[in-house]
């Protein structure tokens, strides 16, 4: 078990193919299926009724122990390996800089999300806590042994950032608020500073503000999708899942009142069929909001509702990864930007030789995310190969070397003209 994963890895993305982006009409998820009335509502787990003991890793070829949040969270193979508690090497990496905690329950999340490999529909084969998600295991941990290491470490801490993932759920609000006192309680947030990815639907905005006053430091909407029809095909209504767009805004803007610039955000996934203009319009609209947006490259998820649907092109990925990193860093509009008649990006507003540099810097490509201790621009989160394999690495969780940018230039295809 590693990140270098997976079985089912759609390579339509490498260059020489002939896709150049996903288009909507190509991005349609498959229906869910019945799920039978023995397996709904992580039925299994409960009846068996395993009790935990201590580190749970996922394995579908034994009884789950029932683990639930706020005692249980679980972790990223990546946070496991840099935390200690279980062995394993990442290519290339050393560590993860960001400890990313997911709430978990027998029942599991509630919603349909079609790319996602949490989704409800999955509770007919594989239980919560073995499913995997942005392409890898998420190791089960009691929350106190968490955070008795992080303490222990102190200074020597590898993890510049904590981030608690809520899914939906009915306890999730009052969860994330338990996970984040038991956090404060022996962590000094100013050291590792805490970020809240979260969940609108279950949410109010006394929530936001009652995750600020406990010390929270970014919140982030997993907004996911770049339009609202792509928003209601892969998490609405189109896949029999509760969240509303409308919500999710709602809950964006509470945010921005609340933590204010700079401190709040949203995560959005590249290439379910929205066009580079649609994504980059809503880049452009966060940042004059105040906020930042998070990058994710589609990957179609084993047991998803859209693992039959290729990854984003490469060559799509890099003219967006590029073209954000210049509005929400680098002072550039995406009315500066330019356009062809299928919205992709031809010009990125900028005279050659500083997008020559921009380029160069590489920063661009890196994973985006809320910050570390680096710099501003260096995100903390680096999820090593959560959105590719890493034989063809969408988003860098390192900074990419002279070989990885030569790479990267070919696979920004489109000629880069003067803006
Ligand atoms: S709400 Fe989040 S965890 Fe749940 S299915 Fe959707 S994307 Fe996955």
């Amino acid at each position: 078990m590693s990140c270098v994963k997976q079985s089912g890895e759609a390579e339509s993305g490498l260059p020489g193919t002939d896709l150049e982006f996903n288009a909507y009409a190509s991005m349609q998820p498959r229906v869910p299926g019945q799920t039978p009335v023995e397996a709904r509502n992580g039925r299994r787990v409960k009846q068996a009724a395993v009790p935990p003991q201590g580190v749970y890793l996922p394995n579908n070829n034994v009884l789950t122990p029932q683990m639930r949040s706020p005692e249980y969270v679980q972790m990223s193979n990546a946070a496991a390996i840099t935390l200690g508690i279980m062995p394993g090497k990442m290519h290339r990496c050393g560590c993860t800089r960001c400890l990313n905690l997911l709430l978990t329950y027998p029942e599991g999340c509630r919603a349909n999300c079609a790319y996602c490999g949490l989704a409800r529909h999955r509770e007919a084969e594989r239980d919560y806590a073995d499913r995997n998600f942005i392409r890898v295991d998420w190791p089960a941990v009691p929350m106190q042994q968490v955070v008795d290491i992080v303490a222990r470490d102190g200074e020597r801490s590898p993890f510049h950032r904590m981030c608690i993932s809520m899914i939906t759920h009915p306890d999730s609000d009052a969860d994330t608020v338990a996970v984040l006192k038991t956090w404060t309680a022996k962590v000094d947030p100013s050291t590792i500073p805490v970020s809240i990815l979260s969940n609108p639907t279950t949410m109010q905005r006394d929530d936001v503000a009652r995750l600020k006053d406990l010390g929270a430091d970014i919140f982030t909407v997993a907004l996911d999708a770049a339009t609202p029809a792509i928003f209601d095909r892969t998490r609405g209504k189109g896949v029999q899942s509760p969240h509303k767009w409308q919500k999710y805004w709602e809950i964006l803007l509470d945010a921005r009142d609340i933590f204010g610039p700079q401190k709040f955000g949203a995560h959005i996934i590249v290439g379910m069929g929205e066009t580079e203009h649609e994504v980059l319009s809503l880049v452009q609209q966060l940042v004059d909001l105040g906020g930042h947006s998070h990058l994710f490259s589609f990957f179609p998820e084993q047991g998803s509702l859209m693992d039959h649907l290729p990854s984003t092109p490469r060559d799509q990925w890099r003219r967006v990864q590029l073209a954000r990193y210049l509005i929400d860093y680098a002072g550039v509009r995406v009315e500066q930007m330019s356009f062809d008649a299928e919205g992709r990006v031809t010009g990125y507003g900028l005279p050659q030789a500083e997008l020559d540099d921009a380029v160069n810097q590489g920063i661009a490509f890196r994973t985006s995310g809320c910050p570390g201790k680096f710099r501003d621009d260096v995100s903390a989160c680096d999820r090593p190969y959560g959105d590719s394999p890493p034989s063809n690495i969408a988003s860098y969780p390192f900074q990419p070397n002279k070989k990885d940018l030569q790479k990267i230039r070919r696979q920004l295809r489109i000629p880069v003209v003067q803006g």
